[in-house]
């Protein structure tokens, strides 16, 4: 590495926080120079083969010559106009497309900056939905154990209290309920043992809570666990039963990573209010939105204050607007399902060699997302080098190492990501 490199990365430490970092850890960053398809090249010129897609966001790859186009023609209308009194195409083409390709009973949308956003944004929807329903009781919510929903404060609420730092934070964290983590895998069915708290809580609690909020069949940042989508349709069916609204958070697994457009139709449920985020614009800006229903969107319309009591500065957004419309196109008009199927093989083969390593707890596959989780977590500093080395961009967490690779991986790449973690853990350079 150049003496110029070293002063960037040691700029970089002394002065810039990272996701879940310190200022003075030894955990290497490094600096990334340019993006294509799959690969990352690095500041000094190394190449690696992207196994993260950005966190769960670039689906179509890096520097995708279609969505780059949709920014530029957008900038030469407009980047940016306030959404209060006004509109524009973008956003009218957008959110007509999400209506059409989500579940059917989500008729309305608020678009928003963030995922974390769109999960407060969720929230208060469903405080306001009760509000106006003469319910003012119902504030509280329901959400599983292992999940995760966003690092703002109303949705660090509803995360797992353990992993979401809930002690750290007890003294302004809102009091919520919290279920089991679902037992029942990815197909099997859901015995009534596997539901019961979850019925018992809402039994019990009903009217103080507002909604069940939970991430569908795929717990992601949580645990990255798979769970039966006959547990989610018996959660939602619970929540019809009580008078809870559910709010299925699809920002991990919307667009097609669990093997279906959204994971919700692995259960054939359509919730009441859904987020989206992450791979809405293709990994190319930050954009969210949240769905809710029309009897949602109604009831708070047509009750005191008679208006929806949220409006970021940045809503709707023109240049993410045109990029996420283009994405979508892109990705429907590929064949996506195939391409998820394959990368799903693919890894459930070459991740299977993992079960044999000693300090192996489990490997799993879902759609285009494969987990291998260890007992005990890893070495972060040494695990993020030997990756780099390898050549191939894996950031593991915890005990988990996880590949989520863009749906345009081909068969060679993800041989080699799915080796380079199978020869990594079997040497034990994780430890
Ligand atoms: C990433 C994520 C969020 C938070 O989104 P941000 O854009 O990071 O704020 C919320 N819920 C789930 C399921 C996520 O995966």
């Amino acid at each position: 590495m150049s003496d110029k490199q070293k002063a960037m990365l040691d700029d970089d430490r002394d002065h810039i926080w990272h996701p879940y970092s310190s200022t003075n850890s030894n955990v290497p960053v490094f600096a990334v120079r340019s993006a294509k398809g799959v690969h990352l090249t690095l500041e000094d010129g190394k190449q690696l083969i992207d196994g993260m897609s950005s966190w769960w966001c670039a689906i179509h790859g890096y520097n995708v010559p279609e969505l780059n186009t949709a920014i530029e023609q957008q900038l030469d209308d407009m980047a940016h106009v306030m959404f209060g009194g006004l509109t524009h195409a973008p956003a009218i083409k957008l959110c007509n497309k999400l209506i059409e390709i989500t579940p059917e009973k989500l008729e309305t949308v608020f678009l928003a900056d963030s995922g974390s956003v769109s999960v407060e944004i969720a929230m208060k929807m469903a405080i306001q939905y009760w509000q106006a329903r003469k319910l003012p009781k119902k504030q509280k919510f329901i959400s599983l154990k292992n999940g995760y929903h966003g690092d703002t404060l109303g949705a660090m609420s509803v995360c797992d209290p353990v992993t979401g730092m809930h002690t750290l934070f007890s003294e302004v964290l809102a009091k919520n309920y919290f279920a089991p983590s679902p037992k029942c895998k990815f197909g099997d069915s859901c015995q009534p043992q596997h539901i019961e708290e979850l019925k018992e809580i809402l039994s019990t609690h009903h009217k103080s809570i507002a909604a069940l909020i939970l991430e569908p069949v795929v717990q992601g940042a949580g645990g990255m666990k798979f769970y039966s989508p006959d547990y989610l349709k018996q959660a939602k069916a619970l929540c019809e039963q009580y008078d809870v609204l559910l709010i299925a958070d699809e920002i991990a697994t919307g667009f097609g990573r669990s093997g279906k457009l959204f994971a919700c139709e692995h259960a054939a449920i359509s919730p009441d209010i859904m987020c989206i985020g992450k791979s809405l614009t293709g990994g190319y800006m930050t954009m969210a939105a949240t769905l809710c229903t029309r009897e949602v969107s109604d009831m708070i319309s047509n009750n005191p204050p008679y208006a929806f009591m949220h409006g970021p500065t940045f809503m709707a957004n023109p240049l993410a607007c045109s990029v996420a419309l283009e994405s979508i196109h892109l990705l429907l008009a590929s064949d996506w399902q195939q391409k998820v199927h394959n990368i799903e093989q693919q890894l459930n083969d070459g991740l299977a060699p993992c079960k044999a390593i000693d300090d192996v707890a489990d490997v799993r596959v879902l759609g285009a997302i494969g987990v291998v989780e260890l007992k005990q977590a890893v070495n972060m500093s040494k695990i993020q080098q030997a990756f780099v080395d390898a050549g191939v961009w894996i950031r593991p967490f915890g005990k988990l190492v996880y590949l989520m690779p863009p749906y345009i991986i081909e068969t060679a790449e993800i041989n080699i990501l799915c080796d380079a973690v199978f020869c990594i853990l079997n040497d034990g350079k994780h430890l």
